[in-house]
């Protein structure tokens, strides 16, 4: 069986690295020349998501490009504390906390690691279409007139994916949920938070993030809501956006702001309730091309590498593709959209209406007894267990 992977960000290296261990042979088809878009964008990968690497043995790469972050602060931007709570502890007890890192870091260590495995990374290569033949293959034909032919395609294209379009011409399109995330990395800040702490900072029209990464940089984000949707992202001047949202309202966040280089990137965020149809034939989307949720919740990438792994999974375990398919959505289906629910309500939450924002400083700290949601059992105890055989019912 010969798979063309579409997409050589975190779900479609990771899904190269798994067929492999699988016994299935791939060739991912990555878009971007020097692979991975959005280089700025940083995020925090939970234990679930080392969980997944780690039952295909990639995750050390992925552990020596980042950081712990085992600690969260939620405070006013009077510097009153609202509340405080461990990410490496949920109802249950201790577990291992998320691991910080560059978005791009971390689509590099997997390529890397695909690549070093003797996987074939193309870059540069944009796929615009793919049809089934009458024999039952695929047939992707890429920007540059290229074609490539095989068994099954696995788009994992990210969110504006092409093969979600392909499978189903009335998929829905995400949503803009009318909301910028503001990234960028200080040197030298003169405010610092706590060693493997994310400080959140509630103002009263802004939300600020930050944390000091082990060498003594800060690296933060703000949501900016209420942008013309119609911009797109690199066309405007973030860092200046996000001074005049911040200023007079969270002081910190000014000078941390000031203290930024010039690589500070403003990021659109979508997102999509449900995709209802996954796969058609030999084609299938995963990751953020089936499903994207806000990032409020800090799980679409660990959700993309529990793809990665039980698709191989079903299709290592299954007799043929289509029952691998549908085993693979019934394991999903559910699980994923319960975090894109979560991960909207959590959005809602960031900037809230004067009343309700009483109402979130009383009830936060009662919410975070038991740790935060994305620290939430359900989430961060999925554990994947590779030797594990997937049962067809
Ligand atoms: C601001 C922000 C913060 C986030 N923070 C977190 C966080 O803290 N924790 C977390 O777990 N997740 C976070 N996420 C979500 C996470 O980044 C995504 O869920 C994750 O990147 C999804 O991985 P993916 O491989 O499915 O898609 P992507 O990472 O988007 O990769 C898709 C790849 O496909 C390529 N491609 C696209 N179209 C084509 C084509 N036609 N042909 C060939 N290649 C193509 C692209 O170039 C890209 O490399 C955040 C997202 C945002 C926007």
């Amino acid at each position: 069986m010969r798979a063309l992977i579409i997409g050589g960000g975190i779900a479609g290296s990771a899904t190269a690295i798994a067929l492999q261990k699988a016994d299935i042979t791939s060739v991912v088809y990555e878009a971007h020349p020097a692979g991975a878009d959005d280089r700025g964008a940083f995020l925090s990968l939970f234990v679930n998501g080392i969980d997944a690497l780690q039952a295909i043995d990639a995750h050390e790469p992925v552990l020596e490009r980042s950081f712990p972050g085992s600690r969260i602060e939620f405070t006013t931007s009077a510097g009153k504390q609202l509340a405080s709570a461990r990410l490496d502890r949920d109802v249950h007890g201790y577990l291992p906390g998320p691991r910080i890192l560059k978005r791009a870091d971390l689509c590099g260590a997997l390529q890397g690691e695909a690549e070093r495995r003797g996987i074939r990374v193309e870059r540069g290569k944009r796929l615009v279409s793919a049809r089934r033949t009458p024999a039952g293959r695929i047939v992707a034909t890429f920007e540059d007139g290229t074609m490539d032919v095989g068994d099954l395609l696995v788009g994992a294209d990210g969110i504006h994916s092409v093969v979600r379009r392909t499978i189903d011409a009335d998929a829905p399109s995400p949503q803009y949920t009318g909301e910028d995330v503001v990234c960028g990395y200080a040197r030298k800040a003169p405010v610092l938070a706590p060693p493997e702490t994310f400080r959140m900072i509630y103002g009263k029209r802004a939300f600020f993030a930050y944390l000091t990464t082990p060498w003594g940089d800060s690296w933060w984000f703000t949501n900016i809501s209420g942008l013309d949707g119609s911009a797109t992202a690199p066309s405007r001047d973030w860092k200046r956006l996000a001074l005049e949202r911040v200023f007079s309202d969270v002081r910190q966040a000014t000078e941390i702001i000031q203290a930024s280089g010039d690589d500070v990137i403003g990021i659109r965020v979508y997102d999509m309730a449900s995709t209802p149809i996954w796969h058609a034939g030999s084609m299938i989307v995963i990751g953020d091309a089936a499903h994207a949720a806000s990032p409020n919740a800090g799980h679409g990438a660990a959700m993309a590498l529990e793809d990665s792994v039980l698709l191989a999974m079903c299709l290592r375990d299954l007799p043929d593709i289509p029952k691998a398919f549908r085993k693979y959505e019934q394991l999903r289906r559910e699980r994923i959209e319960r975090l894109v629910t979560t991960s909207a309500q959590m959005r809602k939450r960031a900037i809230p209406a004067p009343l309700q924002r009483v109402l979130r400083d009383f009830m936060l700290p009662r919410l975070l007894k038991n740790g935060p949601r994305n620290a939430a059992p359900w989430l961060t105890r999925h554990h994947i267990d590779w030797h594990e055989k997937v049962a067809a019912q």
